[in-house]
């Protein structure tokens, strides 16, 4: 692409262009992309930039990986696309028996959905219908976590956490759910009954209203990068089951070994009733997400009113999606994706913990592949980003929180310069 004509682009972008969460006259810069190959973006000004975001939790293999475009190209022979409604076909079929297969025993029950905001309207309205069906029609309200995020529609928003999500400009059409606070703070930390007080009086008081309590299991991604300990997973399981409230696990961050587990759910050994998968199930290739549930969840709804579940995107069981998905966890499933996961958490540690030393930061923490600095204050995201692109490095941080979570195939050498020239702006930061 020629000099002019980009610059051409980024200045009709400016003028008639949303980004994610982004004014229309924003004044923060926007890059524009080339080309990507493996962990290494190409903008169109010619400079490198080594990704630290994986195009958010997504691109596991890198980008631009030979598997994944021989998939969709492969698929693209066939058939782009068909209808779901009364129709199937083998991306579809094989995409749901892995899924099955991988996800924590008893999830078999699967619905293919197009983003991860759908695939959690779709988990609750699985949750409002299983009960209708046992006849508690009542049960239609959902418990959840401060500090969560599971979506942007006007159901998953309702139960992302009202201060970030700006409850208060949507309230007379969101739906009103009960928050609990969140977990303590920490992966190792201790979890006793005193922390599951506030859930506990929560589900005891309103269970009755309660379809099901949503939460993302161990780390609380885009509401706080916040991680918190398995037992509070695992004694949240047993409340629900105490409480007759469903459990659903939004894993659409978490799955696929990001956090050291295949799906984070395995920290704690639980099986929600209900789980959410996303972001980087195609290997973040196309958009692709899926709920699933459990053959009792199912049969119950079959056998309620009017029995069916109520719900059928248009691109349900993209095939192309399907078939990267498929070539995405074939490649994840025959990696040693484990200690790999491990060896970028060590080195994660390695590089980052040393920002605990500095006045900018209160907290470094790291599980998995996934590497947070917390600063004091939030960082002005008109000059820290512009430093970071100048230091060849993409990094795209939110309010005080400065996070790393690279695709799984960086190596060393790679991820060692990503987190030292991170390391080194954080430091120059005001403090
Ligand atoms: C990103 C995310 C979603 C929403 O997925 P989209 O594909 O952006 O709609 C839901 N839940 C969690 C935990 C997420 O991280």
């Amino acid at each position: 692409m020629s000099k002019s004509s980009f610059q051409a682009q980024l200045a009709f972008d400016a003028q008639h262009i949303w980004h994610p969460y982004s004014a229309m006259d924003s004044k923060l810069p926007v890059y524009h992309v080339e080309s990507a190959n493996g962990v290494r973006m190409r903008l169109s000004d010619g400079r490198e930039l080594i990704d630290g975001m994986s195009s958010w939790w997504c691109t596991l293999h890198g980008y631009n990986h030979p598997r994944l475009n021989q998939a969709i190209s492969e698929q693209l022979g066939n058939m782009a696309h068909v209808m779901f409604g009364g129709l199937t076909h083998e991306p579809a079929v094989r995409l749901v028996e892995k899924l099955v297969d991988l996800t924590p025993e008893g999830l078999e029950s699967v619905f293919i959905a197009d983003s991860g905001s759908v695939a959690v309207e779709v988990a609750m309205k699985m949750a409002i219908q299983y009960w209708n069906a046992k006849g508690k029609p009542a049960k239609q309200r959902f418990a959840t976590l401060r500090n969560g995020y599971h979506g942007d529609t006007m159901g998953a928003m309702s139960v992302c956490d009202p201060v970030t999500g700006m409850h208060s400009l949507f309230n007379s059409v969101l739906a009103q759910q009960f928050f609990v606070s969140a977990p303590p703070a920490g992966f190792a930390a201790d979890c006793n009954d005193q922390d599951m007080q506030p859930l506990q009086i929560l589900l005891e008081q309103n269970h009755s209203q309660i379809a099901a309590l949503i939460l993302e299991p161990v780390v609380q991604g885009a509401g706080g990068m916040r991680f918190y300990s398995p037992d509070y997973l695992m004694r949240a399981r047993t409340l629900c089951d105490h409480y007759q409230v469903l459990l659903i696990a939004d894993e659409i961050a978490t799955g696929f070994g990001r956090t050291g587990k295949l799906f984070a759910c395995e920290h704690a050994a639980i099986c929600p009733d209900i789980m959410c998968v996303g972001k980087s199930l195609t290997g973040g290739y196309l958009s692709l997400a899926a709920t699933l549930t459990t053959r009792a969840v199912s049969d119950t709804i079959d056998a309620g009113n009017p029995g069916v579940f109520m719900h059928g995107p248009t691109f349900m069981g993209n095939p192309l999606a399907c078939a990267a998905a498929n070539a995405s966890i074939e490649l994840l499933i025959d990696s040693n994706w484990h200690q790999r996961v491990m060896h970028i958490e060590q080195l994660l540690k390695h590089w980052l913990t040393p920002c605990n030393e500095l006045p900018q930061v209160a907290e470094v923490r790291c599980l998995g592949a996934i590497g947070v600095i917390e600063m004091k204050q939030a960082v002005d995201m008109a000059t820290i980003v512009p430093s970071f692109v100048e230091a060849g490095i993409w990094v795209r941080p939110f309010g005080k929180l400065v996070y790393l979570m690279p695709a799984y195939i960086i190596n060393d050498e790679d991820l060692a310069q990503l987190c030292q020239r991170l390391t080194a702006i954080v430091a120059q930061l005001p403090v």
